[in-house]
């Protein structure tokens, strides 16, 4: 198998999430380059899509219909701005037209040419069918899955993790054990191993300035979403929370803008008894603006986008007002190494594993770089990533009405004051005491994703989206 990037696992995206919006945005941007590879250009005339499993049952509630229409009009998830998105919408919404590449008109009606159908494809929960017609002939037919984190591919999916370890890069690991190994043999930290297999593919001043745009919109996410008021889409009229907590935490402390906000937050002397409130609320502060359809980094998935960045914060305002970018690096990296041993032997998609392939992974993700970065060995980072996944597992995923709000939202804020407990855990333990290693924390994951009810894949037909109706919330 290739080697998973550290940019594949840390995506610059449009909420709320990863595997039913991004995932299928990158679809219908792969389908209209078919058709110009195809030769297809003049001769389409009518584009329909089918949705099956999981994309059909909690779609609507995760932007997938609206995901699709802007792939389709040559929309980038990555460079368009929030506030295109409504206007976008509302252009194809009101024609009842896509602009295919930018530049060609064809009519598209979501009532009429988006199927939301009940079925299940064979291999992977998260599958979807694009169809292109000349003059009521069908021209070309193709056939994509949405396998977490953003991730797509047409090949079949088998849902087994893969064994095989990445052969492209000169550290491969398929495992803690494997990535540990290396560590040892090149007397090296997990960043470092990281680092040198990721210049296989940038310079180093690339790599640095890709996590740094990453960082970023991590920032720029936590600060919209904790000057942002009001309720959120989607229709269950959720609060949003973050803008109250953060006015609470702030107070008159001056800022100008997302670039001496850290500092601003820094001199306030975060009080004991703040700390979990400051990392509540950035948690939530970036799923508010998650669910809202805004940027966001996908860590690993767009459900979870606000642990990662949490604890991010956590070290950054509250444990070491020293830490600069250099540091930032070397959390992100780490975060990243860890999420891809997760997706290599278990999976990062909850309409697979439940919401311990979620929260659970972004958890230990989180727990990982948090360990590294307060001077961790590379075993404590592995220690400290099974502990915040050890008590994940089992965790289902059941959004109500299948929007990434309920319990998605306050779940990332658990996520992650878990992940800050595991490394606290881990930093202060002898690994060779570990009863449990990564790997078998990871194995386990994977064999309680099997065991799962498929009613707690995301599809919002039991659990909480069962139990608490609208007129509930
Ligand atoms: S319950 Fe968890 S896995 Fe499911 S949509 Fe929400 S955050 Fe994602």
């Amino acid at each position: 198998m290739e080697y998973i990037r550290v940019f594949d696992m840390l995506k610059i995206g449009v909420g709320p999430s990863s595997s039913h919006t991004l995932g299928p945005w990158r679809s219908a941007q792969e389908f209209t380059q078919h058709l110009l590879e195809q030769d297809f250009r003049h001769r389409v005339t009518k584009i329909q899509v089918h949705l099956f499993g999981s994309l059909s049952l909690t779609g609507k509630g995760h932007a997938t219909d609206k995901a699709i229409q802007l792939g389709l009009g040559g929309w980038d998830p990555v460079t368009i701005k929030p506030d295109e998105i409504e206007a976008a919408l509302y252009q194809m919404h009101h024609h009842k037209q896509i602009m295919l590449w930018g530049v060609k008109s064809i009519p598209f009606d979501p009532k009429t040419d988006l199927f939301f159908e009940r079925t299940f494809l064979a291999f992977h929960p998260n599958g979807l069918t694009f169809k292109a017609y000349a003059e009521g002939q069908i021209l070309t037919e193709q056939t994509y899955f949405s396998i977490g984190g953003g991730f797509i591919t047409q090949e079949k999916p088998t849902q087994l993790p893969d064994n095989a370890a990445p052969k492209n890069v000169p550290f491969p690991y398929k495992n803690g054990e494997e990535l540990l190994a290396h560590c040892q043999q090149q007397g090296a930290s997990i960043a470092q191993i990281a680092l040198a297999n990721e210049s296989v593919f940038n310079t180093q001043e690339e790599i640095e300035e890709k996590i740094t745009a990453i960082w970023q919109v991590m920032r720029d996410a936590a600060y919209e979403g904790c000057h942002s008021e009001g309720i959120l889409p989607g229709g269950l009229a959720v609060k949003r929370r973050a803008y109250t907590l953060h006015q609470s935490l702030i107070k008159n402390t001056p800022y100008t803008g997302p670039e001496d906000w850290i500092t601003a937050i820094r001199s306030t002397e975060v009080k004991f008894k703040e700390i979990l409130k400051w990392v509540s609320c950035i948690a939530l502060s970036i799923n508010e603006v998650n669910a809202s359809m805004g940027k966001v980094v996908t860590a690993p998935t767009n459900g979870s986008a606000g642990v990662i960045p949490a604890v991010l914060f956590y070290y950054l305002v509250i444990d070491n007002h020293d830490a600069h970018l250099e540091e930032i690096n070397e959390f992100l990296l780490v975060s990243a190494t860890i999420g891809s041993i997760f997706k290599q032997g278990a999976t990062i998609s909850a309409a697979l594993g439940g919401c311990q392939a979620e929260i659970g992974v972004s958890a230990a993700m989180a727990a990982a770089g948090l360990t590294a970065v307060s001077g961790g060995t590379a075993e404590q980072v592995l220690m400290a990533a099974e502990i915040a996944m050890e008590h994940h597992l089992g965790l289902t995923c059941d959004p109500i009405q299948g929007l990434v709000q309920i319990p998605c939202i306050e779940r990332n804020s658990m996520g992650a004051i878990k992940a800050i407990n595991a490394a606290t855990l881990a930093l202060d333990a002898d690994p060779k005491d570990a009863k449990i290693s990564l790997d078998a924390v990871v194995k386990t994951m994977w064999e309680t994703a099997l065991d799962m009810n498929a009613n707690y894949k995301e599809t919002s037909t039991a659990g909480l989206a069962l139990s608490v109706g609208l007129s509930d919330c």
